[in-house]
């Protein structure tokens, strides 16, 4: 049997006035941001949850649930570092992890390289290990009128223990 796992996480939030618009732990200036619990990191969301599927550690919303006052407003970056280290636990090591926002904006392009930086020094591996990518949905849907931003991710880990 192969020591591979794959995983795969989906996450939506609402765009609101009023919060912050947080990605893959980076502040990006926009005249809205994702309302959550949490500071409603969409992309890291997905990315928590492919982590916790391809490892059988259920979803995030079983790790960390959003009636926990522990996690209001906390940092997705703390969360991920939390599934990084219950994949350790577990002896899974990640191989690699891809992202995909779907937003009809702003331009993430820029941030994209930062936000693979994040991820990676939460998760204590390589930058390279992590792609992200953006997508519009061609003004279709809650993405493309801007009532919403969703993530999708897929990751692959080896079950080295
Ligand atoms: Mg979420």
């Amino acid at each position: 049997m192969t020591n591979l796992r794959i995983g795969h996480g989906y996450d939506v939030h609402q765009l609101v006035e009023g919060r912050k618009l947080i990605l893959g732990g980076v502040e990006i200036p926009w005249e809205r941001g994702l309302l959550g619990h949490s500071d409603a990191d969409v992309l890291t969301h997905a990315v928590m949850d492919a982590l916790s599927g391809a490892a059988r550690l259920g979803d995030i919303g079983r790790l960390f649930p959003d009636t926990d006052p522990a996690y209001a407003g906390i940092s997705s970056m703390k969360l991920l570092a939390e599934v990084g280290r219950l994949l350790k636990e577990q002896g899974c090591a990640v191989v690699n992890i891809d992202a995909t926002l779907l937003a009809q904006a702003p331009k993430v392009g820029p941030y994209r390289q930062k936000m693979a930086e994040n991820m990676a020094a939460a998760l204590d591996i390589d930058p390279e290990q992590v792609n992200i990518k953006a997508t519009t949905e061609e003004g279709l849907g809650f993405t493309g009128e801007g009532t919403g931003m969703a993530a999708h991710a897929v990751v692959l880990l080896e079950k080295t223990a």
